[in-house]
């Protein structure tokens, strides 16, 4: 990989297509911009922490938005922000701006929504279009127990000011793990009839930081789907991403998703790539090797050598992940230094 400056005069244009040995065209990219978070869940980071990275490793605004143009050129159409937690991350919505600015087809955030109410009209104004938020139990002491962090309320709160600003949809990611919160699936269902928020559980993967992911600890698509259909009857939806859809067959408000990646992989359709804090980039979540993008950046190679690097690691994809064979490693990095 070149390394010295490069003349951006003698740039060749950076064609569109991110094409993978299997056909698949990636054209969602996750972007983690931090690895820091105010939560401590369980599934996802020790009860410790981790060591956050130092701030000089971070990419910058600048860097992140550099990258995030070059891969809009390559046809990415959907750019997700997240962390860590996102919010965390002192002003944020100037990036969100800059990203808007670019401009990405379409822009969206997951976060705790811990620090939403503060900070939703300034993302919205800033262009953010959407946002989905991790929410694993509607039960004060038991979120606590999963998220080690007593912040439902707030939760709630920064939801309401999700729909105030008028970010639309509003998607409530939630964890189920078997013996956790998986006797709350009703209860979701009811909040999702009750305020319009679509549900999208999602199915245990081990990327817990505890290492203590058990196949068994799963609750598959089919005991969601079946729990839920009991009290109150789904028609499935057509598929538009990772996630399986459901709507209430009386038309009340909401929907039900659950993304399925241990027991309904998706993989053969796998349009996501990856790009973690410190600016390396993965082709997928469970990837055991990375592409150091911010090597690149901070030794003065041109757009059109980043744009090779990144259409390289595509090339190179797997096939999918190996979850519940022989075969399958777990990535070194937890969910939160990969941004789900
Ligand atoms: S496991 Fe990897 S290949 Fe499969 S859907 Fe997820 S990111 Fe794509």
């Amino acid at each position: 990989m070149q390394a010295e400056t490069e003349d951006p005069s003698t740039e060749p244009e950076v064609t569109p297509g991110l094409v993978d040995k299997y056909g698949r065209v990636a054209t969602d990219l996750r972007i983690s911009v931090t690895d820091r978070c105010n939560f401590r869940c369980t599934y996802c980071m020790p009860a410790e922490g981790i060591a956050w990275k130092p701030h000089d490793e971070i990419l910058s605004f600048e860097e992140i938005t550099r990258l995030v143009k070059i891969f809009v050129e390559l046809g990415v159409k959907k750019v997700r922000v997240t962390g860590g937690e996102p919010l965390v991350r002192r002003d944020i919505e100037s990036l969100v701006a800059m990203l808007t600015e670019i401009p990405v087809p379409e822009l969206a955030m997951t976060t705790n929504a811990s620090k939403l109410r503060q900070k939703a009209g300034a993302l919205a104004d800033a262009g953010l279009q959407r946002i989905n938020v991790s929410l694993d139990s509607l039960r004060r002491e038991r979120f606590e127990v999963i998220a080690r962090f007593d912040g439902l309320d707030r939760v709630l709160d920064g939801l309401d000011a999700a729909s105030e600003v008028g970010l639309d949809p509003i998607k409530v990611n939630c964890v189920v793990m078997r013996g956790v919160n998986d006797d709350e699936l009703i209860d979701f269902a009811e909040f999702s009839r009750k305020t319009g928020f679509h549900i999208r559980f999602i199915e245990f993967m081990p990327l817990d930081g505890d290492s203590a992911w058990k196949k068994s600890n799963v609750v598959s698509l089919d005991e969601i789907v079946e729990t839920i259909s009991a009290r109150y009857p789904l028609v499935e939806g057509d598929r538009r991403g990772p996630a399986a859809e459901y709507a209430f067959a009386d038309q009340a408000p909401g929907s039900v998703g659950v993304i399925a990646s241990v027991t309904r992989p998706f993989c053969e359709s796998c349009n996501r790539v990856r790009l973690t804090a410190e600016g390396q980039m993965l082709a997928c979540l469970f990837a055991l090797e990375d592409t150091d993008l911010r090597s690149l950046l901070r030794s003065g190679a041109s757009d059109s050598t980043i744009a090779e690097a990144i259409r390289g690691t595509v090339a190179a994809k797997w096939a999918g992940h190996a979850i519940g064979n022989k075969e399958f490693t777990r990535p070194t990095r937890s969910m939160s230094m990969i941004g789900g």
